[in-house]
């Protein structure tokens, strides 16, 4: 059985890479977009259980895919993942609606914590 359905959203081929094979690794199972574009228009067919949402991207960056997540999917937890994880950025990223956030460079561990939490989360609400 599948450990819950992970959305990995990230616009450098190497950070999904590495995502997908670890948590693939883990027991999930894993869509890997390139986009905010491309992760929206998944989230019918894929039904995520969880996001992990890269803040920097082109042209749809992660904040406003995060709220246009929250806008369709108010229930959907989703994990940001930072490079510049001060507070300022984080408690706004909060505030919006996010569930938690990564700072990158992630810590793999951690970041299945983190997953797991908002996994076990959902499930239970
Ligand atoms: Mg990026």
């Amino acid at each position: 059985m599948s450990a819950g359905k992970v959305l990995v959203v990230d616009d450098e081929l190497e950070v999904r890479q590495v995502l997908e094979e670890f948590l693939a690794a883990k027991g999930y199972e894993v869509y890997a977009a390139e986009s905010g574009p491309e992760a929206l228009n998944t989230l019918d067919t894929f039904k995520p259980d969880v996001v992990l949402l890269d803040v920097s991207m082109p042209e749809m960056d992660g904040v406003e895919t995060l709220k246009r997540l929250v806008a369709l999917r108010p229930r959907l937890p989703v994990i940001m993942v930072t490079a510049n994880a001060d507070i300022g950025v984080t408690s706004k990223l909060l505030a919006l609606g996010a569930a938690d956030y990564i700072p990158k460079p992630f810590d793999l561990e951690y970041l299945d914590q983190a997953v797991t939490i908002q996994v076990s989360a959902a499930h239970d609400s």
